[in-house]
């Protein structure tokens, strides 16, 4: 177990069936106006600046809603990125694609393995006694996975970690269908504009192998939310406040989003393969790796010349093989 943060010591897979519905709560009773089932077709300008969105409750008529700020927090496809034609940069293509499914039977903690062949595989006990299976392979294998998926996901846990496929096929129970999924580029999307900002994926998606999408998204929409409240209770010009979370977001998850695009290419360049194998012998450094990857430790500690030489002189790798260069 790893030291608590906050009072926090544990990590939770919790489906997004919950999870949505927690955060939804969680809005009302911070004295938010809920509307549930309001699908927003359009956005309503004046004089250059976004004013609200137009929408519509179900079936119902559409409307307009207006507003001093707009957020587009409408994921990958965002309606209100497309409105006011919030342009791509820092693209880097996507290397993989996903395949996951909920499965009984199996009492597997939370694993994340790479194997040899550009494939990927990834559990996590979730709820209702159900574990969650993921397998992540790089693209050149698309083609014979979609023609048989269910051998070449057992295939891949057999080749990624053989007991875990022996035990997958003798005792697990696929629940439910597979989603597949071929991951969309990487991007960043520019983030703010007059009236206007994006958050989470609508303005900023990066491949899942890292899990960092939710936690992102939480720590921007908080750091927005900052921004807006200057804006509105004119402690400072609302379109400067959206320019700094803008600008802030890009600067502070530049490294991640550099780690996750590195790392999703299934094949590790030497400084991680040197770095990631020096911490997989430490349970010590594998709790402070997880505490980055979970936002409460800073990257610091581990990927800086000094964190990376407290960590191969603790286990040990000799001088001759130690990397600190990430370029190198
Ligand atoms: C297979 C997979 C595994 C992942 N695993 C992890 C993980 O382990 N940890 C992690 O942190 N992240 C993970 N992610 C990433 C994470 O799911 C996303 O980064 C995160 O959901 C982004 O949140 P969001 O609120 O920006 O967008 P979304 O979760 O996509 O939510 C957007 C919302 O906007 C609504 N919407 C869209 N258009 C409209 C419209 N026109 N009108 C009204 N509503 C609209 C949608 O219905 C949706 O509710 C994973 C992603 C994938 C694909």
């Amino acid at each position: 177990m790893a030291d608590a943060v906050d009072g926090v010591d544990a990590i939770y897979c919790p489906r997004r069936t919950l999870l949505d519905d927690i955060l939804l709560n969680g809005a009302r009773e911070a004295g938010c106006e809920v509307l549930e089932n309001f699908s927003v077709t359009d956005l309503v300008f004046s004089e250059g600046r976004v004013v609200g969105v137009r929408g519509r409750e179900g079936r119902g008529p559409e409307r307009d809603l207006r507003a001093k700020v707009v957020i587009g927090a409408d994921g990958f496809h965002s309606t209100v990125a497309k409105r006011v034609g919030a342009r791509s940069y820092n693209v880097r293509p996507a290397a993989n694609f996903i395949y996951y499914s909920y499965y009984q039977g199996l009492d597997w903690g939370l694993h994340h393995k790479t194997g040899h062949n550009l494939r990927w595989i990834g559990t996590w006990p979730t709820n209702d006694d159900l574990t969650m299976l993921a397998v992540i392979c790089n693209r050149s294998h698309l083609k014979e996975f979609r023609q048989d998926p269910e051998n070449q996901f057992l295939a891949t846990f057999d080749d990624v970690v053989p007991d875990m496929g022996k035990e997958l096929r003798s005792q697990g129970q696929r629940m439910e269908p597979f989603r597949p999924m071929r991951n969309p580029d990487n991007y960043y999307r520019t983030a703010q504009g007059p009236g206007w900002a994006l958050v989470g994926d609508a303005g900023y998606h990066k491949d899942p192998f890292t899990g960092w999408g939710m936690a992102d998204a939480f720590l921007h929409a908080e750091m927005l939310a900052a921004r807006v409240h200057e804006g509105l209770s004119q402690e400072r010009d609302m379109d400067e406040a959206l320019a700094d979370y803008a600008a802030t977001r890009d600067e502070e998850s530049a490294p991640v989003y550099d780690f996750t695009c590195t790392l999703a290419e299934l094949d590790l360049p030497p400084f991680y393969r040197t770095v990631l194998g020096a911490i997989s012998q430490d349970q010590k450094w594998t709790n402070t790796m997880l505490g980055i990857i979970a936002g409460v430790v800073h990257g610091d500690e581990i990927f800086s010349p000094e964190g990376l030489q407290k960590l191969y002189d603790e286990v040990g790798v000799p001088e001759d093989e130690r990397a600190y260069d990430p370029g190198a």
